[in-house]
């Protein structure tokens, strides 16, 4: 029997007939090929972070372990291509050993560069995009099992940086960066609401900014970033101890809510009493941008115009308290730059993009429920990769480019080989 597709958080699986490890792009090619011919679909999977079933397959599941090089560093374009299974930190170090970096990073980088782009992953920037919108380039073999170059000036790159999986089996990507940078963290406390009411300007002052609350407690952590030359680097004994934390203290705090879930309110207050502190950081971009791995638990995130950001945060604490519900994770809020990405959750729209989760909680469907209906009053687009729910007509409505992104996505697969059932949720039946 085939392993099962698990997802980082265990809160995905599905039941693959087989799986393959293509080496070689010819071999994904001919694998490809294989499965056209024989009328089946199959999935490639990254490093399984997401939280919605995007990378799960239902026939061939496939890896990409064999084409994770970084292949070449163009100082001079200052542009880097790897390849599609590379993860980010490998390409992190091997830029910073040549001065360079990405201009932005999410909160890990663990990920792949084929799932990071498929999923819009992104930071905490209004001067930058999500990593999507860094792509110049990539290479991929198409659902029809031919090789496809998309370059800088090719017309469906923008509907390709953000592909969901959709389009081809990536192989590479190319990705513009920047000379390396360093970064100053500042965390302080805010009352909540003086952090809802001050929390966009902060993000437009900052390079990077953003914000943490735990529901139940009545202040947020604010995080602001900017590039210094002043000496500092991450500390490793503090980050040593972080993961500890990460690893055994938090998990038994969020179990005892398991057990005893009128004990979330207190636990939160506790946890921000002690984690919430000012403080001020200094070293490599990455380093500072970074977090060590969370405990698993459950995500969903929306994305909505900059415009609402007030509205969303305040939204989402009453969404988290309505009914007596508990809570046990903390909410984010970020921002990302407005991007031309046809799919992108923040295509044509500087956006607030805020994360709630919860690890034990038992009344986390009702309050993602909650948050998903506060998030349709704002307009707002879920992110690929966490928890979602839409409907094809939900889609269109959403992203004005989605006919042309099904278009590119029929003309680059027209037998539905890449598709899976989360596809065929959000896009409509299989061409196949
Ligand atoms: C701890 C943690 C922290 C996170 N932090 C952030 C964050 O800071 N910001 C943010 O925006 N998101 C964040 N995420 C979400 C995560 O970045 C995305 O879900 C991302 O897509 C995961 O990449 P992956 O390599 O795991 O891809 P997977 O989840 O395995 O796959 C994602 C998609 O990529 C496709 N894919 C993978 N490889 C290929 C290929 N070669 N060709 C074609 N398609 C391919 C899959 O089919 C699927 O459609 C986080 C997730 C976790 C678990």
């Amino acid at each position: 029997m085939p392993a099962p597709f698990v997802n980082w958080s265990g809160t995905v699986t599905s039941r693959p007939s087989a799986w393959a490890r293509p080496r070689t792009e010819g071999e994904v090619a001919a694998l490809v090929r294989e499965v056209r011919g024989r009328g089946g679909r199959l999935k490639v999977c990254g490093a399984r972070h997401s939280w919605s079933s995007i990378a799960a397959g239902d026939d061939l599941q496939v890896e990409l372990g064999g084409l994770a090089e970084v292949i070449e560093i163009d100082r001079r374009a200052m542009r880097v291509r790897a390849g599609a299974g590379c993860p980010l930190h490998v390409l992190l170090d091997a830029l910073a050993a040549e001065g360079l970096a990405m201009p932005v990073i999410g909160s890990v980088a663990e990920q792949t560069l084929a799932g990071l782009t498929a999923t819009a992953t992104h930071g905490s920037s209004l001067r930058v995009g999500n990593i999507s919108s860094l792509v110049e380039g990539m290479r991929m073999v198409s659902g029809a099992g031919e090789l496809v170059e998309l370059g800088a000036d090719d017309p469906r790159l923008e509907g390709a940086r953000v592909h969901l999986g959709a389009l081809g089996v990536l192989t590479e990507v190319t990705l513009r960066l920047r000379e390396a940078f360093r970064l100053e963290e500042r965390r302080f406390v805010l009352p909540f609401d003086e952090a809802a009411a001050r929390i966009r300007e902060l993000g437009e002052a900052h390079a990077f900014a953003k914000l943490w609350w735990l529901p139940h407690t009545e202040s947020a952590l604010v995080f602001t970033y900017d590039e210094t030359d002043a000496p500092g680097e991450r500390d490793a004994r503090a980050w040593a101890v972080d993961a500890w934390i990460n690893r055994n203290l938090f998990p038994a705090l969020l179990r005892l809510g398991k057990a005893f879930p009128s004990l979330i309110p207190r636990t939160n207050r506790s946890v921000a009493k002690l984690h919430f502190r000012p403080s001020i950081r200094r070293g490599r971009s990455d380093h500072m941008l970074q977090l060590v791995m969370p405990p698993p638990h459950r995500e969903t995130e929306i994305a909505v115009d900059l415009a609402d950001t007030e509205a969303l945060l305040r939204g989402t604490r009453e969404v988290a308290h309505r009914d007596g519900a508990r809570v046990d994770f903390v909410v984010e809020l970020r921002f990302v730059k407005g991007d031309g990405g046809w799919m992108s959750p923040a295509y044509g729209r500087d956006s607030c993009q805020l994360v709630i989760g919860g690890a034990y909680s038992p009344d986390i469907d009702r309050v993602f429920d909650g948050f998903r209906r506060l998030g349709q009053g704002l307009g707002a687009r879920p992110h690929w990769g966490k928890e979602l729910a839409l409907t094809p007509a939900e889609v269109d409505a959403l992203y004005p480019r989605a006919g042309e992104f099904r278009a590119l996505a029929r003309a680059l697969d027209p037998d539905g080989v890449l598709r899976n059932p989360f596809l065929d949720a959000i896009l409509g039946p299989s061409p196949g």
